[in-house]
């Protein structure tokens, strides 16, 4: 391994926690002069450096596992054990293994044919790290959604300052020791605090920032950006719809849809928002979507598989989102198989449905982020697909369908970051797809050989032969 060693500690970093602001200023410029001079002085890291660091990172990871389990659990109340296990863990786990599996081709500088108006010359493109990557990363996922892109900008060879969201403290902090146990800060630094600190984070001059949050925060952090032109991935939230197509079996779907919407209790930014359902099968749907939930959780404010929301102030968005729906007219059903007493002191939200919702709703129009599944009639495939087109781009569509001409046109004649036919959520999970947003829900993408190109400076080389 080709380190170069400096004398550096992670004391200088000052944090002020009563008021969960980083004492900003110098030290964050200090972080990230720091680290660019490492960088500097290494030069392009080798193959060997680069595995070895993703490997070191995996290590701590299996090692600390359910640690991370516990820190997550305890930032968001209750966080089922098996979810953070899976997601958290399992997931980074996979996505750095399928880096580490990858990264040998990825690296490859790729030959190119040259134009006859230069017989004799050779010219290729040469993948070279950016320098220090910026990784803004949200609560709802707090390992996985720092480490993945942490490790594919480490894969691509950059340096990398994470700033982890203010509202998971304990896993935050968990993350720092993490990653100076298995980086060292001559590799990664890790800075603490909220939107203020985050808009002194994004002001700095990175080779690239990387943001996982709100399309609102987003707008600030391009605002930030501008001033040193610094490049941004923006990997947002959104609608993502989940059409029912009128081949398809309603208790199917609904089990899928459920799934998808319930893992982390609905607080997954590519958990299927809305359903719509043909006209005429919404009772039957309502009744299948109630019936997969008593399969999947028989009690829930008792139950450990299931999370509640992360504040108090989101949980009462939830509530009022149920309340205008019921005010303006649906049918609000609340799935409660055991009648137990709501759990507002442990925030667990129980799993609710909005039959007969309109698009004048708020849960039509804002980005859910919780167990709430509004669900509206369509009378055809193309009048699914307009209500589709007439709302920002989202960053998951979902079809659930067998025929094959359906499912070409919901594919073809719509747009979103990506499309699951009869499924929810898995693409997330996919190591082998680009992953990210279009419009409102993204810009750029990571996953895959694409995420190591997010992370790399395309340089063209041509050489001149001889003549
Ligand atoms: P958020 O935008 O409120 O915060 C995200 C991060 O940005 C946090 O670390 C926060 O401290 C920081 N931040 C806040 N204000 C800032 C500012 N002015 N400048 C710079 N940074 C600032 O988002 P959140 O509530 O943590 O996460 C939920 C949102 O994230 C949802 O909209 C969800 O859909 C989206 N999300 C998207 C993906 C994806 O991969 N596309 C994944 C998970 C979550």
């Amino acid at each position: 391994m080709t380190t170069t060693m400096m004398n550096v500690t992670t004391t200088h970093i000052r944090r002020t926690p009563a008021a969960n602001e980083l004492a900003f200023g110098e030290d964050l410029e200090a972080s990230l002069a720091r680290l660019r001079g490492l960088q500097a002085a290494e030069g392009i890291p080798s193959y060997e450096t680069r595995i070895h660091r993703l490997k070191r990172l995996k290590s701590a990871l299996l090692v600390r596992k359910h640690e991370i389990a516990a820190a997550v659990s305890r930032d968001f109340g209750h966080r089922s054990r098996h979810e953070s296990l899976m997601a958290e863990v399992f997931f980074t786990l996979r996505a750095i293994d399928y880096t580490i599996s990858h990264l040998h081709g990825w690296m490859k500088v790729r030959r190119r044919p040259v134009s006859w108006l230069f017989p004799m010359g050779r010219a290729c493109v040469a993948y070279q790290p950016l320098g220090v990557v910026g990784i803004i990363s949200p609560w709802n996922y707090p390992v996985h959604l720092a480490l993945a892109p942490l490790a594919t900008a480490i894969a691509a060879g950059n340096r990398v300052m994470l700033k982890p969201s203010e509202l998971t403290p304990t896993t935050s902090r968990l993350l720092e020791e993490l990653l100076m146990e298995a980086l060292g800060p001559e590799v990664a630094s890790v800075i603490t605090g909220g939107p203020a600190t985050g808009a002194a984070f994004a002001r700095l001059p990175f080779d690239h920032l990387f943001f996982t949050g709100s399309t609102r925060v987003a707008r600030l952090i391009l605002r930030d950006a501008a001033e040193h032109l610094t490049p941004a991935t923006l990997e947002l939230g959104g609608k993502s719809p989940a059409i029912i197509g009128k081949d398809f079996p309603s208790e199917k779907a609904a089990g899928r849809i459920m799934t998808g919407k319930l893992f982390n209790a609905g607080q997954t930014c590519l958990a299927p928002d809305h359903a719509l359902v043909p006209a005429g099968r919404m009772g039957e749907f309502v009744a299948a979507c109630c019936q997969a939930v008593a399969a999947m959780y028989p009690s829930l404010t008792g139950n450990d598989d299931y999370t509640s929301i992360i504040n108090d102030d989101h949980y009462r968005r939830l509530e009022s989102y149920v309340a205008d729906a019921r005010a303006r007219g649906a049918d609000v059903i609340e799935i409660n198989p055991q009648a137990e007493a709501p759990d507002r002191v442990g925030r667990k939200f129980f799993p609710t449905l909005i039959a007969n919702a309109t698009p004048e709703m708020l849960v039509m129009k804002e980005e859910i982020f919780g167990p709430i599944l509004p669900i509206m009639s369509y009378a055809s495939l193309s009048e699914a697909i307009a209500f589709v087109n007439a709302n920002p781009r989202p960053l998951a569509l979902y079809y659930f369908g067998y025929d094959g001409r359906d499912i070409d046109e919901v594919i073809n004649s719509t747009m979103s970051g990506g499309v699951t036919i009869n499924e929810t959520c898995l693409h997330a999970a996919l190591d082998d797809l680009p992953f990210g947003g279009v419009g409102p829900s993204g810009m750029g993408e990571y996953h895959a050989f694409e995420g190591f190109e997010t992370f790399s400076k395309k340089r063209a080389i041509f050489r001149q032969g001889p003549i």
